[in-house]
């Protein structure tokens, strides 16, 4: 039985996710190539760990939850403030998006799996919602270096489409256990802005999952387990090589202009 992600559907086909891009997804897991950690993965680690700690009520110490997290990637996490300085910055907001839910978790963290229709037999697709409320919202924690919505308070549409995409997944895998209330499905996207000077800012966008989108995504879920099944990998440049880690093996004519 093989298994098919979100986050791998949406790294193989622009179905799914602007920067989706096969040939990189196959440097890193097919050709195992190295890959050094980049410094998003760690704090949205830590994020999630520590919003998910205060969601299940268990008062955590924000600096021990930083040198846990950042354990796993020690050279990287040397290149941030330290455990008592990412603790100052990131607790209290991560306390208050918490305590927005408090005692309305009734699944965090979760493998949820099911299928899509057209979905080759033997092949099922997981998703891990970040958590999922007592009255069916679905919610996403999405960490960024970089602000996702305007002046005005209004989120870029691609981005949130993008997400949505996702959550229209975990509504489906719900759906399939019989958790799900109903269509149209009720999304919260939990947007924190943490660049590398200001005090993290957080905005939330709700989103109604409704069951277009979860065709669409579906269908991208499809693009994506064709292109892994027939080994499509073909390299797709855009402005996401810029901070891709592969951008020395890729031929010269495909990211040029992004070769350091
Ligand atoms: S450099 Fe660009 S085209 Fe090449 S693998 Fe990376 S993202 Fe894809």
């Amino acid at each position: 039985m093989s298994a098919l992600s979100w986050s791998q559907a949406s790294a193989l086909t622009p179905l799914a996710s602007t920067y989706a891009c096969p040939a990189r997804w196959k440097y890193s897991h097919i050709d195992r190539l190295p890959e050094p950690p980049q410094a998003w993965l760690l704090k949205g680690s830590y994020w999630d760990a520590l919003v998910t700690a205060y969601l299940r009520g268990e008062a955590p110490d924000p600096e021990a939850v930083w040198l846990d997290v950042s354990a796993e990637w020690p050279e990287l996490a040397a290149t941030f403030p330290s455990a008592a300085e990412m603790a100052l910055r990131c607790a209290t907001p991560a306390a208050q998006i918490a305590e927005r839910f408090g005692g309305r978790i009734a699944l965090s963290q979760q493998r949820l799996e099911g299928t899509v229709p057209g979905l080759a037999e033997g092949t099922i697709l997981v998703g891990y919602p970040d958590w999922v409320t007592t009255d069916g919202q679905i919610c996403d924690l999405k960490v960024s270096a970089s602000k996702r919505w305007d002046r005005e308070g209004a989120p870029q549409e691609a981005w949130l489409h993008g997400v949505g995409l996702q959550l229209a997944i975990y509504a489906l895998l719900l759906d399939q256990a019989g958790n799900l209330p109903g269509w149209p499905a009720s999304g919260l996207v939990i947007s924190v802005y943490d660049g590398p000077t200001k005090a993290p800012q957080v905005c939330d966008f709700p989103v109604s999952i409704t069951e277009d989108l979860a065709q669409e995504a579906c269908a991208a879920v499809l693009a994506a387990a064709a292109i892994r099944q027939e080994g499509r990998y073909v390299a797709r440049p855009g402005g996401h090589c810029g901070w891709c880690a592969f951008v020395d093996h890729c031929r010269e004519d495909l990211a040029w202009g992004y070769k350091r």
